[in-house]
């Protein structure tokens, strides 16, 4: 076979080969397996060079053949051919119509929140939520006369029950942000879709290989794509993903409006990254799956936290729900604050630091650092509890690192306390 021949989008070489953007489902890029979509969506080879990966365009502006009459791109703020190739991938991924890029998660959030909310209208958050989203909506939104609530969304007969009548959205975090709590989508989506409220899915913690919020009820699903869809802690973007055309015809809207759009580095950055998600998150999930096991038989550790052990409260939805388990993990400390943040402080090759779903283990104390803005709010965190993002480095080595630094724990050789 030829190299030509072995060209995705040229439809000659038999049934092997994959056209994306051509299944005939009417969406972008549906073509294929996961891992294909994820290397080939919205990827084809240059049509003027050959080249197989797509060139990172940098021109802000585009030559127009008379005064107000533009090619397909005009100015790069509105539209990009490299941002264009990510959204039509991300669409593909999860399996949504239309996707839109932005410079930050916290930027696609507040897009979508712009898009889906006027003022009066309240929003539903989780008992568990990332930092910054509940920082968006009770210090930024609420100027804008948007009002939220925190319920318990893992209990859906009771949200039916308790539902706040203003309310137009519920935002779902699953599993969230720290204490991996998983919603059951589909339950919350029907919930609010008969009290004519939308659903918003984070997905940035399952990633749309393991969970597909779209294909299970939800409006949109918003990303911070730092984390596992670019995989490498090198990159700062997010992204919202819908099948709806009239939201998809306002995020379009306020993405060139308020210009909160990634660079072309960046987007390229996120789609080599993406290439490869498909397999991290398998490895992720192993990794994470054998950590927890290894916390839950030390005695240092009161408590872990893992959907994919059964003792998880959450463990038969997010069976139902997710491909895997995900790659995150949390702890509870027998000793409280003070052996979290000593333990945070012996691990070498779990490094302390925020963020999380890169290739590099990291460890967090969400009390003191992510969630400390919470403190005094109904979604505090609870300071004996520690945040794992375990990565792709050798088990043994990881497990290595923790059983040692567990060990350790209130000897005095620590370097802080
Ligand atoms: C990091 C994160 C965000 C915010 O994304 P940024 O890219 O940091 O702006 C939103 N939701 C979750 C669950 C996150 O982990």
């Amino acid at each position: 076979m030829s190299p030509a021949d072995e060209r995705p989008g040229d439809g000659g070489s038999g049934d092997a080969v994959v056209v994306p953007g051509e299944d005939g489902t009417g969406r972008v890029g549906g073509a294929g397996g996961f891992e294909t979509r994820a290397i080939h969506a919205g990827q084809p080879p240059d049509p003027a060079t050959g080249a197989v990966i797509p060139p990172i365009s940098i021109s802000t502006t585009f030559v127009q053949a008379a005064p107000g009459r533009p090619g397909r791109y005009e100015y790069a703020r509105s539209a990009n051919p490299t941002r264009e190739a990510l959204e039509t991938c991300l669409a593909a991924l999860e399996e949504g119509r239309e996707a839109f890029a932005f410079s930050s998660g916290m930027a696609a959030e507040d897009a979508l929140a712009r898009a889906l909310l006027r003022p009066g209208d309240r929003v539903l958050l989780g008992r568990d939520a990332y930092g910054g989203t509940l920082r968006l909506f009770s210090r930024v939104l609420a100027e804008a006369g948007i009002t939220w609530s925190s319920v318990p969304l893992t209990d859906p007969a009771a949200l039916a029950e308790h539902w706040p009548e203003d309310t137009r959205l519920v935002w779902v975090e699953t599993p969230s942000n720290p204490r991996l709590e998983i919603v059951d989508v589909a339950a919350v989506a029907e919930v609010a879709h008969r009290r004519g409220a939308q659903v918003v899915v984070d997905n940035t913690f399952a990633t749309p290989y393991l969970q597909q919020p779209l294909r299970l009820g939800a409006d949109a699903v918003v990303h911070s794509a730092t984390k596992y869809l670019g995989g490498h802690s090198d990159v700062v973007a997010g992204a919202v993903v819908t099948d709806d055309p009239g939201l998809g015809e306002r995020l379009r809207f306020l993405q060139n409006a308020t210009g909160a759009v990634p660079g072309p580095f960046d987007v390229y950055l996120l789609l080599r990254g993406i290439k490869t998600l498909a397999v991290r998150m398998e490895r992720h999930c192993a990794n994470a799956a054998a950590v927890a096991d290894l916390l839950a038989g030390h005695p240092a550790v009161a408590r872990v936290v893992h959907p994919g052990r059964p003792d998880h409260p959450g463990h038969a939805v997010a069976a139902r729900q997710m491909r895997g388990f995900g790659g995150m993990v949390a702890a509870v400390l027998a000793g409280g604050e003070d052996a979290a943040v000593d333990l945070v402080a012996r691990t070498r090759l779990f490094t302390l630091a925020e963020s999380l779903g890169g290739v590099e283990s990291l460890i967090e104390h969400p009390a003191r650092m992510t969630h400390s803005g919470a403190a005094d709010t109904d979604l505090a965190v609870d300071p004996g509890l520690v945040r794992l993002s375990v990565g792709l480095e050798t088990l043994d080595d990881l497990l290595d690192d923790l059983r040692r630094a567990l060990d350790g724990i209130g000897d005095g050789t620590s370097a802080v306390s």
